[in-house]
């Protein structure tokens, strides 16, 4: 479940619809739409309109979840953290869909599924609950798998996205040149499904590989490149070793 909503958000909310780093069929389209909302972190329309809103103002006036919001300063940062990791999603300014997300408002399939989020919640609630107590014909195994499949699974899941806001807009590498704080930290790749390459991902957005250096994990892009193989999704944009070594510092 943890991989299923995991890369729901990571192949499908980031790397798909906001970017567009890969066209998906239609099937694997509502899949991955369904697999994301899955994760409990917002509708498919209105989590891809706040990151648009990331990009567009990293790390500036305008950005929704920046931890230099409040300054540079020590005590500014670690208020900002808190901001940029949880603070930013109980903010009242809603970033409008109509200017972010035209294409995806266009979309009567996306439009259906960013619909059904509160029945997919309901699935993505009790879906361990009902394996765990058909396994073990008992309600103390459906309790048990209620709480390792769905809650710990769901919280650790939103510390995880929620580290890539805060944690790498703050420290690790910057070995490429974006125009905001973004960077790489190794430690959190696997955890995070390989997005954490976040100074890569801030320099050339719509690549479809974050991790594009020697050694560097991606799991993410291997899902993409098994859709690809299964001939499900095609114009996937690859890293081109040009194009990458002309975004290092
Ligand atoms: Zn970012
Ligand atoms: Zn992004």
């Amino acid at each position: 479940m943890y991989l299923v909503a995991g890369h729901g958000i990571t192949v499908g909310y980031h790397r798909c619809f906001t970017h567009g780093s890969f066209k998906p069929n239609r099937p694997l389209k509502i899949a991955l739409a369904a697999a994301g909302s899955m994760a409990i972190e917002g509708p498919v329309l209105r989590w891809v309109a706040d990151h648009r809103r990331h990009h567009a103002f990293s790390d500036r006036k305008g950005e929704p979840h920046s931890p230099w919001r409040y300054g540079e300063s020590v005590p500014a940062l670690l208020k900002g953290l808190g901001w940029a990791h949880i603070g930013w999603l109980f903010d009242v300014e809603q970033t409008p869909r109509a200017k972010y997300v035209p294409d995806l408002l266009a979309d009567k399939d996306l439009r259906r599924v960013d619909a059904a989020f509160p029945a997919l919640l309901l699935v993505s609630l009790l879906t361990p609950a009902v394996i765990g107590g058909l396994w073990s014909m008992s309600w103390q195994g459906a309790a048990s798998t209620f709480f390792w499949g769905s809650i710990v699974r769901i919280g650790l899941l939103h510390h995880v996205t929620w580290s890539i806001n805060s944690i790498c807009h703050a420290i690790g590498n910057r070995p490429f040149a974006a125009r905001d704080r973004s960077a790489n930290v190794w430690w959190f790749a696997v955890l995070s499904m390989c997005e954490s390459w976040h100074n890569l991902h801030h320099a050339d957005p719509t690549c479809a590989r974050q991790g594009v250096d020697r050694g560097q994990l991606d799991s993410s892009a291997r899902t993409i490149w098994v859709f690809e193989k299964l001939g499900w999704a095609c114009d996937v944009r690859w890293p081109r070793l040009v194009r990458i070594d002309g975004k290092r510092r």
